[in-house]
């Protein structure tokens, strides 16, 4: 995992621990001023660059596997 940033939009807070999963929409919040919102809008651009090409990259994995048995019309 590439390096996890974060800061509070409120308090300017940075001292996070990365969470478990990386997900834009996961519920994230504030332990200095208690702020809560989605990790989008704590999470660095370069971090939440990171995130997104994760899931994308996971996405296009199960796309693939799913289209690997009978998919041979395809392409
Ligand atoms: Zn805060």
């Amino acid at each position: 995992m590439t390096d996890f940033s974060a800061r509070c939009p409120k308090c300017d807070n940075r001292s996070f621990e990365p969470p478990e999963t990386l997900d834009v929409a996961l519920e994230f919040a504030c332990h200095v001023c208690g702020h809560q919102g989605k990790l989008v809008e704590f999470a660095d651009l370069a971090t939440l660059d990171a995130i997104v090409d994760d899931i994308k990259k996971r996405a296009l994995e199960t796309l693939r596997n799913s289209n690997c048995g009978d998919a041979k019309a395809i392409g």
